[in-house]
């Protein structure tokens, strides 16, 4: 290691857990459990997308429960066994030719450790139509439940079709006089239950086969959408005062550095133990590819890559010390 190397190398650990949500809380958790030295890195508070989910009704043994309340619970849980908790963003992570990595943060640190376990989720997708970046947070939003509670007596559009869009249209309900669910097709993704519960709220209306192409407002907000229907062509307008976007997340897998295994979204490749094509290198949560995106589904993945990691690690060490014999007694027969 040079002195600059040696300076910036803050501290070693036996795991970095990027990213404290669900999925990094619960790899933390298990790691420290197994007397892995362990640290966690989250840019603001540790949770992930529980702190934007108001009640969480499908976390086994929790019947209805709170986002931000299990988020705290998982926090406490993982620094209960010894996991140590930090805030900072990533930049990078970039494995080392002695195998190890450099996790690189915008407080520019330097933090290094044999293995990394990726937890960092995903960001929503945009709709990229004009007029969406001009009305962020003036009537533009990605978050039902940090935003939903300034649209009192509102008209709302959300779009999307999916578990989050058709849940959310549903929450926002308790805040605004109407909502509109714009969907590019004639049925939705959603799963049936979710489904029933908006298609039974009387405040909500499904506005089927059509894309919003502009959003429009004036110096107080968004007040109007422009639609086309997806299957004549036809245009339209929507007075709303504000829209709701839930059409997917991107992967926030572009911190690796080097090439690695991964979807056409982007979504990252493991293998059973979670491990990505690098070598000590274990992904978990939202940002892999799977079928489903749940708490659970992030926590199992956890719950395997941190013992997976465990069994990395003792595997690496009886490797170098075999390595190490082998070169004493290499160098007692020269
Ligand atoms: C509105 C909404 C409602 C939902 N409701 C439910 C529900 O009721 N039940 C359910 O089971 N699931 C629900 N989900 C899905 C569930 O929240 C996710 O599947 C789960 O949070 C994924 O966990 P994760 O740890 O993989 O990712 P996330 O929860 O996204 O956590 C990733 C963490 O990584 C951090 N991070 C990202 N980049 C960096 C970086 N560069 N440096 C440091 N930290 C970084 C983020 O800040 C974040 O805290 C909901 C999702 C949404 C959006």
């Amino acid at each position: 290691m040079t002195k600059v190397e040696e300076k910036n190398a803050e501290q070693s650990y036996d795991v970095i857990v990027v990213g404290g949500g669900p999925a990094g809380l619960c790899a933390a958790m298990y790691a420290g459990r197994g007397m892995l030295n362990t640290l966690v890195i989250e840019r603001g508070l540790p949770g992930g997308e529980m702190l934007n989910t108001d009640l969480i009704e499908d976390y086994i043994g929790f019947e209805s429960i709170k986002g931000p309340e299990l988020a705290n619970l998982m926090a406490n849980h993982a620094k209960k066994f010894g996991a140590e908790i930090i805030m900072d963003t990533v930049e990078s992570i970039a494995r080392r030719d002695d195998g190890d990595f450099d996790v690189i943060t915008q407080l520019g640190k330097t933090y290094r450790a044999p293995a990394v376990i990726l937890t960092a989720g995903g960001t929503p997708r945009k709709l990229n139509v004009s007029g969406e970046a001009d009305y962020a947070g003036r009537g533009v939003s990605y978050c039902a439940v940090c935003d939903g509670a300034f649209f009192k007596g509102a008209v709302l559009a959300v779009v999307g079709g999916g578990d989050a869009a058709v849940e959310e249209a549903d929450y926002l309900t308790r805040y605004a006089e109407r909502v509109f669910i714009i969907h590019r097709r004639d049925q939705f993704r959603a799963s049936p239950l979710i489904q029933k519960r908006a298609f039974n709220n009387p405040k909500i209306e499904v506005v089927w086969n059509r894309v919003v192409e502009e959003i429009r407002g004036d110096e107080n907000g968004v007040n109007q959408l422009l639609l086309k229907d997806t299957v004549t062509g036809e245009e339209s307008t929507l007075a709303v005062g504000g829209v709701f976007i839930f059409i997917g997340f991107s992967p926030n897998s572009g911190l690796i550095k080097g090439h690695f295994e991964h979807d056409a979204g982007g979504y990252i490749i493991t293998d059973s133990r979670m491990m990505t094509s690098i070598p000590g290198l274990f992904a978990a949560g939202d940002l892999r590819v799977q079928l489903v995106r749940q708490i659970t589904t992030a926590v199992g993945d956890a719950t395997t890559a941190a013992m997976a990691v465990e069994k990395y690690l003792s595997e690496k060490r009886d490797r170098e010390q075999e390595h190490g014999k082998q070169e004493k007694e290499a160098v007692a027969s020269t």
